[in-house]
């Protein structure tokens, strides 16, 4: 079998459009024009790249963005100064902190001090929270962009056999709590999965993936999924990005895994642009809840 292709990059331009859209009718109803605020402490050169990524994605959806740059030696508490201004002004609707952060800061305090109602990451506590009661005010960018994908390549996942390999805050966890829901981004056949999580101390982890109709992975593991360890007919969705020498790959080897799975994700160009495309969209919709609440 030759697994069809998810083309990740296609759905995700649909997305932006289908969310500069939405701006334009934001500010012809209302004057308001989605701003998100970029802050970056250090000079990490991946997180530059990531965060000029964000500002060029902003402009062509017609979303402002405001880049923070902070030198590395930035304090905990003028780190969280800024995220208290950013907060209190009206023009900023989402923020984001770019990770990592230099050691000395502590990443998690910093995280928490954005407000719930701009964490278009979706990562505090509340939205968390929001989230796995099926009351999401916001998805988080990367599951919610795996299920975007899924559903607008026609993939259901409702009653079928989920495996999520990978527990992090990030991707993992949340990707399980939105398949366990009644509800998804696109409906009841975008949710309702039985749905098993994987991790590194699980035994016997091919017993459980070969398990899947549809198998998740997101463990930074390069090409780590092997053919031998998936269901013949399995959706692989690959979420991995690692860099091997001068490739990316993703944590599937490709050449095995669409051997035997009816449909896959490539890296690049899979999973990777609909988490920007997510960001997009939260943060139109950032806008859109304060817009109501005025
Ligand atoms: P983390 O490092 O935070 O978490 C990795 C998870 O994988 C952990 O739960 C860990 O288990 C588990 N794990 C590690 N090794 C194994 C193994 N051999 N078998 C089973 N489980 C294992 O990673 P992230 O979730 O942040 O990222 C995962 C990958 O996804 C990375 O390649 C990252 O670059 C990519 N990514 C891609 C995005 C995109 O836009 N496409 C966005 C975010 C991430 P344990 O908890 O037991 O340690």
């Amino acid at each position: 079998m030759s697994a069809r292709i998810l083309d990740g990059k296609a759905i995700a331009n649909t997305l932006r459009m289908e969310t500069a859209q939405g701006v334009e009718a934001l500010f012809s109803r209302t004057g308001v024009r989605p701003q998100l605020a970029a802050v970056l402490v250090g000079d990490d050169a991946a997180s530059q790249v990531y965060v000029r990524n964000k500002e060029i994605a902003c402009e062509k959806a017609g979303i402002a963005s405001r880049v923070i740059r902070l030198p590395a030696s930035t304090s905990l508490d003028d780190l969280l100064r800024l995220l208290d201004e950013l907060n209190g002004d009206s023009s900023v609707h989402g923020i984001l902190v770019q990770l990592p952060l230099p050691g000395h800061l502590d990443t998690q305090q910093v995280l928490d001090r954005i407000s719930p109602r701009k964490d278009v990451d979706a990562f505090s506590p509340e939205n968390v929270g929001l989230l796995s009661q099926g009351r999401a005010r916001f998805y988080p960018c990367t599951p919610h962009g795996v299920l975007q994908l899924l559903d607008r390549c026609g993939i259901e996942i409702s009653g079928k056999e989920v495996v999520v390999v990978g527990r992090s805050e990030i991707v993992g966890k949340p990707l399980v709590s939105m398949c366990l829901q009644k509800a998804g981004p696109r409906g009841s056949g975008n949710a309702n999965a039985t749905v098993t999580c994987c991790h590194s101390q699980t035994s016997d982890i091919s017993a459980v993936t070969r398990r899947a109709d549809i198998l998740f992975v997101a463990i930074g593991k390069p090409q780590w999924l092997q053919g031998e360890m998936v269901k013949p007919g399995a959706v692989v969705v690959d979420i991995g990005i690692n860099r091997l020498g001068d490739r990316l790959v993703g944590d599937v080897d490709f050449e095995s895994v669409s051997q035997v799975a009816s449909a896959i994700t490539p890296v690049p160009g899979g999973v990777g642009p609909l988490t920007i495309a997510m960001l997009l969209h939260n943060t139109l919709h950032a806008a859109e809840l304060s817009s109501w609440q005025r």
